[in-house]
């Protein structure tokens, strides 16, 4: 949101207590649904998590699908949400925030399954969700080969080529209808995207229709990264949100800057190299790679690291490129940036993988951020734990029960394993954590709720934990909201 808009949040003072219910008791008044059609949301995910993301919304006797993710951590037809409870060939839209596999992967399962939907996006989504449906192909392929899942691939490359015919790329900020075409009628179901900050080509969603509007938040960085700027939502009007809350789990640390953070990492890094050894940083190759290289910049502009080579993979050399192609016409700072020219990062490809030493003072930028096995982090990172001159760092989220999230919680000795039947390795390397992440924290989340003070709340993209958080901060300062968070496969009321 813009710089006016957060400090409105930031002044907002809200008090008093509330009864906790799932029924609106909203003081404004709504027209009744029965002029407008009922408005339902079906959460198609399996599960109440951080992981796929897909809503099937009926609005205005239609049927629109907000994201159509995979779930990172389950495999074959368990990963993908379960579309079987849309009844086939009647989607009219599907409308995709951006490109992270969580919101993206399972796209082409669902254009097989309905061709005739429009699917919607930005143009930068468009470009990067290309490159990552492909890479998917390749890693599915890959697992079927290595880890013997039968049901892989869950499409193949011509399939993501179907795909991407039914895409319709759109600008921010400029309303369109169910035909993708320009509309400001009160009788169209319309959309509307607004720059979410997460990663290059992010949204949030405003849907309109007859005077009522549901907002979908996507995921949402409020804050300046250092290269995306924080979000630019509305900030009012809306009747519905559908929030993320991926971080609802942990307060911000006392006393936590970016700048400070971005200080702890160039201090932590020269200290790595005074101890001998190298930097490995396992990162996602969409969004973080390219923070971490624009960040690594901003440090040799300081005279810093001026002659430390950087290595990273393949894709996101690939995902580097398209930032640098948008570079002056998305959302983001240093515009001037081209991190591939800049940076001139060295690309590691599958088979140097196998063999590269760690050296001395280079930085490895590795996916995946988890470090899930057979990714370039997770075999590279076999030849680092157990030696004591090398470092390795964590710059954003990691599932606890993920390789990354194991080592994040060892201590010096203990044995560790990386999966793939390899023995376990004792941890003698230096670990250091530090917070990037792309996620708002939970009280700019909670201030955004309480700013739109909406008559209902659809809490998603969260654990429990973060999930109950939520609940009741937002019970607690909103008595007049009804705070849903929808099971799976229920229908849930918006209207
Ligand atoms: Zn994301
Ligand atoms: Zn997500």
């Amino acid at each position: 949101m813009s710089g006016a808009g957060r400090k409105s949040l930031g002044g907002i003072e809200v008090g008093g207590r509330g009864r906790f219910s799932f029924f609106c008791f909203s003081l404004r008044k709504v027209p009744c649904s029965d002029s407008l059609g009922k408005m339902e949301l079906v959460n198609l995910t399996r599960r109440t998590a951080i992981g796929s993301n897909s809503y099937w919304l009926k609005i205005g006797g239609k049927n629109v699908i907000l994201d159509a993710g995979l779930h990172p951590k389950l495999e074959g037809w368990a990963s993908t949400p379960d579309f079987s409870l849309v009844p086939q060939g009647k989607v009219d839209a599907i409308l995709i925030t951006h490109a992270h596999q969580d919101h993206v992967g399972a796209l082409p399962v669902l254009t097989r399954r309905e061709p005739q939907a429009r699917v919607f996006m930005t143009v930068p989504t468009a470009r990067i969700a290309d490159v990552m449906l492909h890479n998917s192909v390749n890693v599915m392929i890959r697992q079927r080969e290595d880890a013997g899942v039968s049901e892989y691939p869950l499409f193949t490359h011509r399939g993501v080529e179907f795909c991407t015919k039914a895409w319709h790329p759109r600008p921010l900020a400029k309303r369109f209808n169910l035909h993708g075409d320009p509309s400001e009628s009160n009788s169209d179901v319309t959309f509307e995207f607004f720059d979410a900050g997460h990663i290059l080509g992010s949204v949030g969603i405003l849907i309109r229709y007859k005077g009522r509007t549901i907002f979908y938040t996507g995921d949402v960085n409020f804050e300046n990264q250092t290269l995306m700027r924080g979000a630019s939502f509305p900030e009012g009007g809306v009747d519905v949100l559908i929030m993320e809350t991926t971080r609802g789990d942990s307060p911000v640390p006392l006393g936590f800057s970016r700048a400070n953070e971005e200080e702890r990492l160039a201090r932590g890094i020269i200290r790595a190299f005074e101890r001998g050894g190298s930097v490995t940083i396992p990162v996602f190759a969409l969004g973080k790679t390219q923070e971490l290289l624009a960040m690594l910049w901003q440090i040799r502009l300081r005279g810093l690291l001026a002659t430390v080579p950087i290595y990273i993979g393949g894709l996101s050399t690939k995902i580097s490129g398209i930032y640098d192609a948008f570079a002056s016409t998305s959302v983001r700072s240093h515009p001037e940036l081209q991190v591939l020219q800049e940076m001139a990062p060295y690309v590691l490809s599958g088979n140097e993988i196998q063999t590269i030493s760690p050296k001395k003072r280079c930085i490895f930028a590795l996916s995946s951020g988890m470090m899930t096995e057979n990714t370039l982090s997770n075999i590279f990172c076999r030849r680092i734990i157990g030696d004591e001159s090398q470092s390795l760092f964590f710059v954003g989220y990691s599932d606890p029960d993920s390789p990354a999230g194991k080592l994040r919680m060892a201590a010096i000795g203990d044995m560790i394993s990386l999966g793939g039947g390899l023995p376990p390795i004792p941890l003698r390397c230096h670990i250091e954590e530090f917070q990037f992440s792309a996620h708002a924290s939970r009280e700019p989340l909670r201030k955004y709720a309480v700013l739109l003070k909406p008559s209902k709340i659809v809490l998603v993209h969260g654990d429990k934990r973060a999930i109950d958080w939520f609940q009741l901060a937002l019970f607690k300062e909103l008595p007049d909201t009804a705070v849903i968070v929808p099971e799976p496969g229920r229908a849930e009321s918006l209207s």
